[in-house]
């Protein structure tokens, strides 16, 4: 896991990396089987039929492994706190809820096992993705999820402070020992934290 700030200051490209899948501690799973029965994306059904004509892999693995329920309705029938959750999330980021669809997976077996093991889909085998993946309440994986989330905040705030540090050391526009410019060190940084500003990087 790529989250030791220390380590990744000593480099010119900073990494801010998820887990690394040996690393996953896939044992957390509890076989709930809820996150294979509520599957779901931003995209329509039509969406994704069209991008997956247009060769888009992860549209592809929804057309090809996953089953859309009828209606939400049918959908909450099954997981109905995960559906509650996941409109709720969905509406809080403007999300047209008229266009989702939920998915569930006809590999799951009566017992909640993957009969598909080892060929699933790259999505499954590294379900949470991240901390903020938005897994049913009650997941095995929520204490794990919490700790990942508090590591990135951590791991976030350093890169701030040592931006912050560097730029009031430096007498001339370079970051002092490294062969890199404070504008350089400050827009890596920035890349490196955009893709966590939708879960608020920017107040950490
Ligand atoms: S919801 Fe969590 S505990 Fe349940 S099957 Fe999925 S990963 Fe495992
Ligand atoms: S392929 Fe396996 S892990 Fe993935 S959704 Fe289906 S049953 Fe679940």
């Amino acid at each position: 896991m790529s989250l030791d700030a220390g380590d990744n200051l000593k480099q010119n490209e900073i990494d801010i990396d998820i887990p690394q899948a040996e690393e996953f501690p896939q044992y957390l799973c509890k076989t709930c089987g809820r996150c294979c029965k509520s599957i779901t994306t931003s995209y329509s059904y039509e969406e994704l039929k069209q991008m997956n004509d247009e060769g888009e892999p992860e549209a592809k693995v929804f057309i090809e492994f996953f089953k859309p329920y009828p209606s939400i309705e049918e959908a909450r029938k099954v997981v109905p706190e995960q559906v509650e959750q996941v409109l709720n999330t969905l509406k809080e980021r403007n999300v047209d809820i008229d266009k989702v669809t939920f998915f569930y997976c006809p590999y799951i077996s009566d017992k909640n096992l993957c009969s598909k093991y080892e060929t699933r889909p790259s999505c499954c085998s590294r379900a949470p993705r991240h901390g903020w993946s938005l897994m049913p309440p009650g997941c095995g994986f929520e204490g794990w999820q919490f700790e990942q989330r508090e590591k990135h905040k951590k791991l976030i705030r350093s890169l701030k402070e040592y931006l912050y540090v560097v730029e009031n050391l430096s007498q001339d526009g370079r970051v002092p020992g490294r062969d890199l410019t404070i504008d350089e060190l400050r827009k890596n940084i920035e890349e490196k934290i955009k893709p966590w500003e939708r879960f608020g990087s920017m107040f950490w």
